[in-house]
């Protein structure tokens, strides 16, 4: 059991460093001094390694990991940009040489340069990663990925219901994006304390400064207000050393708050040196002794985002306040009548039981379309019929009975479970167009088809599969979620 997993295990809070590995001896010697120091305030201190923060081109976390002066057991993410299922498995052998058994699963951030409708970008989904590996490793410490900072109802519902899917996944732990909006870790703890098997809750933070609020204004799924970059800029016009030790002190703050609300332990984004971690921990030590409920704790948190003179700072987005249990959106008419009729469709010929469909299905396993000209020409037919109505891809693997009759390939990473992290205020990350998952969740709602979008697994689609139809796949009864074969249930 590695020193994370004993953490969690033994319910003792834990620190993460987390490690944007970059080939330079400084920055690995940093990583070293931090991690001699093997606590922050006497709480357990381990490492994660960042993957593919900047490109694909960036050094990997195994190779960083190899790259440490001495190895420390390193929590490594993989990240599924631009990534197949054959990446993630040709990993974990490489992981088992280095006895590395832990590992965060995440669809990834928008790849540097993709953009929608130019050469195409595969993302391997969180959701069947954590369904590969489980599979594959069941033995080993999985961790998903969590973002409770939305602000509409869609936007927010869709991640709730992708985060159960998670656990059914097999996740061990949720890690949540970076954020500063106290009600939205209670709430993230709330929803995860009703869950029929609870996991441990891990939240990412770092010190905002100026500088770096101007930076995440870049980094899709953080939200960053324009009251709290107000707030940042007017510490910084007073001296570089009082916006940095504001700052030091918001974060000792934030970390005994998430401590007293049921955190896990914390991922530390931003600190880069040895000093830094002493300011931080010398802060957290002076507040500590009189912060010992959320009650006490509340009103220093409050004030440290207080200047005289400087409106009250809202972590919410002007104009957006959605929160967990909230429930007011609804599918338009229009969004209604294609579900309706779509599923009518659907029914008659792809149940497998009308007469109709099985038809179908027996015209479309004729030997005939096995040839590569048959196969060629019912390519063409499906996606000439389809791709007008859906924005068919032709993946070979029809989901759409799992998706509300959206085509996951109509979302810029191909998602089918559910949105990433990236979405602002129901818009896709790409920025272009609505998010396929916020139409999703709305369409759910309305029509009663909730459990679709918590309970269906839905696979990745494998790589050769694709630009072929997917009829007689669908016939031969392999192409739906139901299918997918369940992860094995990890030891207790
Ligand atoms: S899920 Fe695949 S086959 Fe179905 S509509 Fe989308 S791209 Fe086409």
């Amino acid at each position: 059991m590695t020193l994370l997993q004993k953490a969690l295990c033994d319910k003792t809070f834990v620190c993460i460093m987390e490690f944007v590995p970059k080939p330079s001896a400084q920055r690995f010697s940093a990583v070293a001094a931090l991690m001699a120091r093997s606590q922050l305030c006497g709480w357990p201190l381990t490492l994660a390694i960042a993957d593919r923060v900047g490109s694909p081109l960036d050094m990997s976390p195994l190779d960083a990991f190899h790259s440490l002066e001495r190895p420390v057991p390193a929590l490594l993410h993989f990240s599924g940009k631009d990534r197949e299922r054959r990446d993630l498995l040709a990993q974990l052998p490489r992981m088992d040489a280095a006895g590395v058994d832990q590992l965060l699963l995440l669809s990834g951030d928008r790849l540097p340069g993709h953009r929608p409708g130019e050469r195409p970008v595969r993302y391997l989904e969180s959701v069947a990663a954590l369904q590969i590996v489980r599979q594959a490793r069941p033995h080993w410490w999985l961790a998903a990925a969590l973002n409770p900072f939305k602000y509409r109802e869609e936007e927010g519902g869709a991640q709730y219901f992708k985060a159960e899917k998670k656990l059914a996944a097999g996740a061990d732990c949720f890690m949540l994006q970076l954020g500063f909006d106290a009600q939205k870790h209670l709430e993230a703890m709330a929803w995860m304390k009703r869950q029929p098997n609870p996991k441990p809750l891990i939240a990412c933070i770092l010190a905002l400064t100026q500088g770096r609020a101007r930076m995440l204004e870049h980094v899709a799924g953080v939200v960053v207000t324009p009251s709290m970059r107000a707030l940042v800029d007017a510490e910084a016009a007073v001296s570089k050393n009082y916006a940095r030790e504001r700052s030091v002190n918001r974060l000792a703050l934030q970390v005994i708050g998430l401590r007293l609300m049921g955190y896990a332990g914390i991922n530390l984004s931003g600190i880069h040196d040895l000093e830094q971690l002493l300011a931080l921990e010398q802060a957290i030590s002076t507040w500590q002794p009189q912060l010992q409920s959320l009650e006490q704790w509340a009103p220093a948190w409050e004030a440290s985002w207080r200047m005289p003179g400087l409106p009250a700072v809202t972590f919410n987005p002007p104009d957006a306040n959605w929160r967990l249990g909230e429930s007011s959106v609804s599918a338009s008419p229009q969004e209604q009548a294609r579900y309706r009729l779509l599923h009518g469709f659907h029914s008659l010929l792809f149940s497998r039981t009308t007469w109709a469909s099985r038809a179908f299905g027996w015209a479309v396993r004729r030997p005939v379309w096995s040839t590569a000209t048959g196969a060629r020409w019912l390519h063409r037919l499906e996606r000439g019929l389809k791709r007008p109505v859906l924005g068919c891809d032709t993946c070979g693997n029809c989901r759409l009975e799992d998706t509300l009759y959206i085509c996951p390939e109509t979302c810029p990473k191909g998602l089918a479970n559910g949105p990433c992290g990236g979405t602002s205020l129901n818009r896709c990350e790409f920025g272009d167009r609505e998010c396929i998952h916020g139409i999703k969740y709305r369409t759910a709602k309305t029509v009663g088809q909730t459990a679709v979008l918590t309970e269906r697994l839905i696979p990745c689609v494998e790589a050769g599969s694709r630009h072929r139809s997917s009829w007689p796949r669908w016939f031969d009864g392999a192409s739906s979620a139901a299918q997918a074969p369940l992860p094995d249930k990890k030891p207790e």
